[in-house]
Order: structure tokens, then C-alpha cells, then sequence
């Protein structure tokens, strides 16, 4: 299948999903992970229409889409992959959205950021929903001294909630875990579910999926 068509089905296989557990489509928000893909399928995505990418690295991000940025004005793009502190300037200048919060140094040192340049930053916080050790995310119990941190330290702009399960562990645990979390603090996003994993995700509340290789198969690297 070509990469328009990959983004074809799962565009309909997303709205079926959707209806199927009550939900209205137009709140699953696909992103298509585009690291470690070549520059001749980003192309391909854009010409099919598609205009939300996900990048996890900020470097990558800025081979990727600095150029690009300037031809496609509704561009969106999301980090989904760690952020270190001395990059947050070229993430504020690149990323339209950061679902990766995910310690205090880096919430105080974005928001002072922020400030500085008068700019706000819609930003998801990330959740170790397994608490495994070399797993970024804050531990679920941190959640509500860290969300009140972000929110009112560093005025961050915190709208929702990101996770990535374990390998062995069935996703959908964490999913519905994620959702409870994010319902008892109000919080409206809910980023979770991969090319392995969405349709469950899909049905337990997601409202951004990041599908990588299953839109333009497996990375280069
Ligand atoms: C790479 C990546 C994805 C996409 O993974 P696929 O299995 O290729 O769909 C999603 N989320 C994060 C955080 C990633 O790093």
C-alpha cells in the first residue's frame, strides 16, 4: 500500500472506532510519528492531506520540518519524546504542542522560557503509568503536586495526559488507568496508543494517537 492509502484506512478505521464506543471522531486526533522516516514520505503525507506529525527528538525534528515549516503555514507539530532544558528554545520554536513534562527542572525552566519570549505552549504531562525505572514520567502519585506545580509555578499551560505502557504489559490497563487520572484532575488530553495498540486506545478515551510505523512502515535506522 502507498503511504496515502496507509493514511486513508486508518483515517476510516479511526472513525469507525470512534462511533463504535460512542465517541466522536473528530476527537481522536492522529499524529503520524515521522522519526527516523525519510524526507520522500513526509512529502507523501503532506500530499495526502495530512498535517499533524509527531517528532522525538528535537534535532531530527528540525531536519525533518525547519524548511517544511515555512510551505505548509498549518503544520502541526507535536514532541513526543523527551525534552532536555538545553533545548527548550529550539522546541518553543519548532513544536506547536509537548506532551513530555515530565520533572520539575524542565516545567520551571520552559515556563521561564515562555515568559521570557510572551509565548504559551499547550503541553501534556507524561505519566510512568508502570513506574519502570528507566521509563520517563512522573509516578502516578506525583501527579497532583506536579500538575499544581506546572500550573501555578511555572504557568505552564497543562492540558492533558501522556503515557507509554510497558512492553509486557496488556496496554489497555494502562490506558484506562491514564483516563481515570486525567478525569479526576479535569485535564481534556489524553495521549496514548501506537501503531501496536490503538484501537484499544481509541476506545478508552484517546484523544491523540501517534502512529508511526504503521503508516510509513518500519524506520530507516
Ligand atoms: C516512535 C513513537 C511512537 C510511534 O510508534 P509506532 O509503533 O511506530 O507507531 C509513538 N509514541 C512515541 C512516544 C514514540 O517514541
Amino acid at each position: 500500500m502507498t503511504i496515502a492509502e496507509n493514511f486513508k484506512s486508518l483515517d476510516l478505521e479511526i472513525t469507525e472506532i470512534a462511533r463504535n464506543n460512542g465517541r466522536n471522531p473528530e476527537d481522536v486526533n492522529l499524529i503520524a510519528v515521522s522519526k527516523r522516516q525519510t524526507q520522500d514520505k513526509l512529502r507523501a503525507a503532506l500530499d495526502y492531506g495530512h498535517r499533524i506529525f509527531g517528532e522525538n527528538r528535537v534535532q531530527e525534528a528540525q531536519e525533518h520540518w525547519a524548511e517544511l515549516k515555512a510551505d505548509y503555514p498549518d503544520l502541526e507539530l507535536h514532541l513526543i519524546g523527551p525534552l532536555q532544558t538545553n533545548k527548550i528554545k529550539d522546541a518553543i520554536a519548532l513544536f506547536d504542542v509537548i506532551h513530555t513534562i515530565d520533572r520539575e527542572k524542565l516545567a520551571r525552566k520552559l515556563g521561564e522560557e515562555l515568559k521570557i519570549q510572551n509565548k504559551s505552549m499547550p503541553c501534556l504531562i507524561q505519566v510512568n503509568t508502570g513506574e519502570e525505572p528507566q521509563k520517563a514520567g512522573i509516578p502516578p502519585k506525583d501527579l497532583p503536586d506536579f500538575l499544581h506545580f506546572c500550573r501555578v509555578e511555572c504557568l505552564l499551560d497543562i492540558r492533558g495526559l501522556m503515557c507509554i505502557p510497558p512492553i509486557d504489559d496488556p496496554a489497555a490497563v494502562h490506558f484506562a488507568f491514564l483516563k481515570k487520572l486525567a478525569s479526576e484532575h479535569d485535564l481534556a488530553q489524553l495521549s496514548m496508543g501506537m501503531s501496536s495498540d490503538y484501537p484499544k486506545a481509541i476506545a478508552l478515551g484517546a484523544t491523540y494517537i501517534r502512529i508511526g510505523t504503521a503508516l510509513f512502515g518500519e524506520r530507516d535506522i
